[in-house]
């Protein structure tokens, strides 16, 4: 069978990919291949899923391959998995994940966009059944029938990323004893000490042991899993590994790959290989500061690049703005945010750096609700632009939404302190946080008018 064009995985890069090129030119036919019987779901709720927030898994799909085929005109191919592309034939096999059947399509154009899986170190006692990871709804439904069926009393999270800390609380609120397990001195991936600080401090007052700079070397499964670390031993009735993702990228041997094993693309989602483009998890993305590739899987960016990949095999010309790697979670009742550079990272990348860390509160001090925020704020100390910024605390959600609108406009630390946000005591301070961190960083400014 031929197309126009053939999707290889259909999650957030490959839906958004087909949904506009399909909008973009309505003549093309398209055809996407997904290993898994889901499709478009929001693999950030699994947590919430898990927790039980989000009652039904269904909740967390947007549409199944038929609403898919009959709402945005893309036929869909699920249960099978693409195992070779002939290149030069411009041919995709894929094989039926239930009777092994294989089949082959022609393609015009090629889009690569296959995702991640979680990382899974090389750690004896690791094939347990009692240990898990979360990447798919089918991984969250196993997870969540664990707890229902076999009532675990405790669990050791291995990693303290996004997915370890929001987990943590979806299994503290099915009272579990929690262990969450961090080989660096800080979680959340480069966290800032003055921020770690706190975000520890909110995971262990709501029942989170927190063991950072702890290493696991290995599991030996009994009655309950024995997690061996470099500094002493803890006995759960289950484990989440969540150590972080690698792109499935494997089988396009012959594309050239980036950082991390990622597929290397450019601004308008090409690869190396004419004709083929990649977005989302597997590929690499330019960093809007540096201008460098990075690896900074997230499902923001994976539905913003799969959406102009789509537009681009349907002959447009569109480029990609690039990332500040922004992220947001929900630790209990705190939320923790970043956007761009810290001050030590932009120093890798030969900026003059420095930062200001500041403490605020979210509303007028007087109004019911308030609670503190902290900033740190970095930025370039000879041109004053803005580099970066991590908050934690009440309300950090806009706030750091407002630093990287202002990095993508170029400002400066003094513009950034006389933005005029709107303001009433409900929603902040008269002078709002993010103005204060502006104006205490022009301080530290070398130009002349601080
Ligand atoms: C628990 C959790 C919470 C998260 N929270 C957030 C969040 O709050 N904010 C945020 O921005 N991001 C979050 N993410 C990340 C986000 O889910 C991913 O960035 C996003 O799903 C990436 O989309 P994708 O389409 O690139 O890849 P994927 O979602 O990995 O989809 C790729 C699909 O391709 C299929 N596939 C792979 N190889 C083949 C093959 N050979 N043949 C056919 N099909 C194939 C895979 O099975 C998969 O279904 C979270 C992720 C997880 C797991």
């Amino acid at each position: 069978m031929k197309y126009d064009v053939v999707i290889i995985g259909g999650v957030a890069a490959g839906t958004s990919a087909g949904a506009s090129a399909k909008r973009t030119d309505s003549s093309l036919d398209i055809l996407l291949i997904q290993k898994e019987r889901f499709i478009s779901y929001g693999g950030c709720g699994l947590p919430y899923y898990v927790q039980g927030i989000v009652k039904n898994i269904d909740d967390l799909i947007e549409f199944t391959p038929q609403e898919f085929r009959e709402k945005k005109g893309v036929e869909v191919l699920p249960e099978h998995e693409v195992f070779e592309v002939d290149f030069e034939r411009k041919i995709v096999k894929a094989r039926s994940v239930n009777d092994g059947d294989v089949k082959e399509f022609e393609y015009k154009k090629l889009v690569v966009t296959t995702g991640a899986s979680p990382i899974i170190p090389d750690l004896e006692g690791i094939e347990d059944e009692r240990i898990f990871t979360i990447r798919t709804p089918e991984d969250a439904m196993r997870i969540r029938r664990f707890i229902e069926e076999k009532k675990p009393k405790s669990v050791a999270i291995v990693g303290g990323g996004y997915i370890g800390v929001e987990m943590s609380e979806a299994f503290r609120t099915h009272g579990l004893r929690v262990f969450l397990i961090e080989m660096m001195d800080h979680l959340l991936g480069n966290a800032e000490p003055e921020i770690n600080e706190i975000v520890v401090n909110t995971l262990e007052r709501n029942g989170v042991k927190v063991l950072l700079k702890t290493q696991v070397e290995k599991f030996i499964p009994d009655e309950r899993i024995k997690v061996i670390t470099d500094s002493g031993d803890i006995e759960v009735d289950m484990v989440l590994i969540s150590v972080g993702v690698k792109p499935n990228a494997e089988i396009f041997d012959n594309v050239r790959k980036g950082i991390k094993g990622a597929i290397e693309v450019d601004e308008m989602g090409r690869t190396s290989m004419k004709d083929v483009f990649s977005a989302g998890d597997c590929a690499v993305v330019k960093h809007f500061i540096t201008g460098e590739n990075v690896y900074i899987p997230m499902g923001t960016t994976a539905n913003k690049q799969g959406r102009i990949v789509g537009r681009n095999v349907a002959g447009r010309g569109e480029r990609f703005i690039g990332v500040l790697g922004s992220s947001i979670t929900k630790i209990f009742d705190v939320e923790f945010g970043r956007t761009g550079l810290t001050e030590e990272e932009a120093r890798k990348f030969g900026y003059d750096s420095g930062s200001v860390y500041i403490k605020s509160s979210s509303k007028a001090k007087y109004y019911p609700g308030s609670g503190p925020i902290h900033i740190k704020l970095s930025f370039d100390k000879e041109t004053g632009k803005i580099l970066g910024a991590q908050m934690v605390g009440s309300s950090v959600h806009r706030r750091v939404d407002i630093v990287a609108s202002a990095i993508y406009g170029g400002l400066t630390v003094e513009e950034l302190g006389y933005l005029d946000l709107a303001y009433a005591p409900s929603f902040s301070p008269v002078w709002d946080p993010v103005l204060i961190s502006g104006n205490v960083a022009r301080r530290y400014l070398k130009l002349d008018n601080r």
